[in-house]
């Protein structure tokens, strides 16, 4: 039955409305700010996603602390969005904060072009979580996919990548493609690609391992960069064996398989890798590794290894194309040692995956008391909510079932109410800092939200 209801719009957007009138009687002092830094910064904000929030301006946020935030206004979040992953380890755990403050106090030195000790504790724990044998560091995920497909290309000898449509990767050239009409186009907004991205990379639908094995089967895919789940086009789960699949399919053909983890180590202590036994080239993480210190990562093969290795005339180490002067810097070191060793322990992230269990429960309680055809999927201690009666099986599905009415009044609702969800998803992250208490909540609140919604 309720696949079949359908939305009263027009009574949304009445409720929308209340909401935006709610949010800005309670953010005077966050509207003032943005009013100010209007005049100084693009689009007012530091970074211009943070124009992604809803209500016409971001909250400006005070302080931090655990899964907290407190604003400008003196309002407090039980922040479910976590920076996006970046603060996934709870905001300020800590050991990572106690190790943070030794290294650029007691020690001292931030950074200095030198290894620093901790790179070998943390390269030690990367390879039990995920299996690869090799490390490096870099400031960001998108860093760890820019330099894994230079990588690729390089010892390879081929020249384009593979992705699936509507993926996200970080700000890397290559991977801003979806697939139309069986035709892979530059996405929609890619601003000013230096090419046409359709002629470095090749789109695929996610599921689709017929689709991966004809753009394999041309010989010209160095290598396959994919999340193992899709996170940012809404979660899509793969069917049963597909990554596996995708890895054997890609090996056969002499191509390469890079398993970007930064959203989807929330599956557990070795993310996906680890869960589902997979066996990628290269693995590439960032976000939530330093506790919200900027660090990311990049894990290869011994083979892989010995390849790169095996290459003359390529430099490396200077001016070939991948670095970064502060990659690996001993701050980011100290903070993602303790993150890794102390906070994202295996009790911890089992404890943080059965709170996301409940969560999911309990939307699937209201979805069902209510009749709505909507559907909520989870990996580990992530979980989002879905306007669609059916959970998609790809990029392109998901971007079709895309709901901005219900994703504003949602998101307005759940910030009035003391509740922060991630933008651009109706997302939520468990913390190890997570209570049952604020999953219930959330759950009331969501029910409160569904109840006041009219269908036709
Ligand atoms: N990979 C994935 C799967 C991501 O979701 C993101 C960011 N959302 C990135 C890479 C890039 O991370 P960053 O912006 O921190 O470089």
């Amino acid at each position: 039955v309720g696949s079949k209801r359908i939305l009263n719009r027009e009574h949304l957007r009445g409720l929308i409305a209340e909401q935006e009138v709610q949010f800005y009687d309670r953010t005077a002092n966050s509207r003032a700010l943005f009013e100010e830094s209007s005049k100084v910064l693009l689009g007012g904000v530091p970074m211009s996603w943070m124009n992604k929030w809803i209500g016409g301006y971001p909250v400006f946020f005070k302080s931090a602390t655990a899964n907290r935030i407190f604003d400008v206004d003196s309002r407090e979040y039980i922040d479910f969005c976590l920076g996006d992953t970046g603060a996934m380890a709870g905001h300020s755990p800590l050991s990572t904060v106690s190790a943070i403050t030794q290294r650029i106090g007691l020690l001292g030195g931030i950074t200095t072009m030198l290894p620093s000790a901790d790179s070998v504790l943390v390269g030690k724990n990367l390879s039990e979580r995920f299996g690869l044998d090799l490390w490096q560091f870099t400031l960001s995920a998108t860093d760890a996919n820019r330099f894994v497909v230079r990588l690729a290309r390089q010892i390879t000898g081929r020249g384009k990548v593979m992705v699936f449509s509507y993926c996200y990767h970080g700000t890397v050239d290559e991977t801003f493609v979806v697939l139309e009409d069986g035709v892979t186009r530059s996405r929609a907004g890619n601003v000013g690609p230096s090419v046409d991205p359709s002629s470095t990379t090749v789109a695929v639908e996610f599921n689709d391992l017929d689709g991966v094995k004809k753009a394999l089967a041309t010989g010209e895919i160095a290598c396959i960069l994919m999340e193992p789940a899709m996170t940012n086009i809404g979660i899509v789960l793969p069917e049963d064996g597909f990554v596996k699949s995708v890895i054997e399919a890609a090996h056969e053909v002499g191509s390469l398989v890079v398993i970007d983890e930064t959203h989807t180590f929330s599956a557990g202590w070795g993310g996906c890798t680890r869960e589902w036994d997979l066996h990628p080239d290269f693995l590439t993480i960032g976000k939530s590794l330093g506790g919200g210190v900027p660090f990311g990562a990049f894990g290869i093969t011994t083979e892989v290894a010995e390849r790169i290795n095996s290459q003359t005339g390529v430099d490396y180490v200077d001016t070939g194309g991948i670095g970064g002067t502060l990659a690996g810097n001993a701050l980011s070191l100290a903070a993602a040692r303790a993150t890794l060793l102390e906070v994202f322990t295996k009790e911890t992230q089992e404890a943080m995956n059965a709170l996301s269990a409940q969560f999911a429960s309990g939307v699937q309680r209201v979805i069902d008391g209510a009749d709505l055809p909507w559907t909520i999927s989870t990996l580990g201690a992530r979980s989002e909510y879905r306007f669609t009666p059916v959970l998609p099986v790809s990029g392109g599905e998901s971007a079709a079932s895309a709901d901005e009415d219900l994703d504003t009044y949602m998101h307005l609702f759940m910030a009035n109410r003391g509740i922060l969800m991630t933008p651009f998803h109706n997302m939520a992250l468990m913390s190890p800092k997570t209570t049952l208490e604020d999953v219930l909540f959330h759950g009331q609140v969501f029910e409160e939200a569904v109840s006041a919604i009219a269908w036709i």
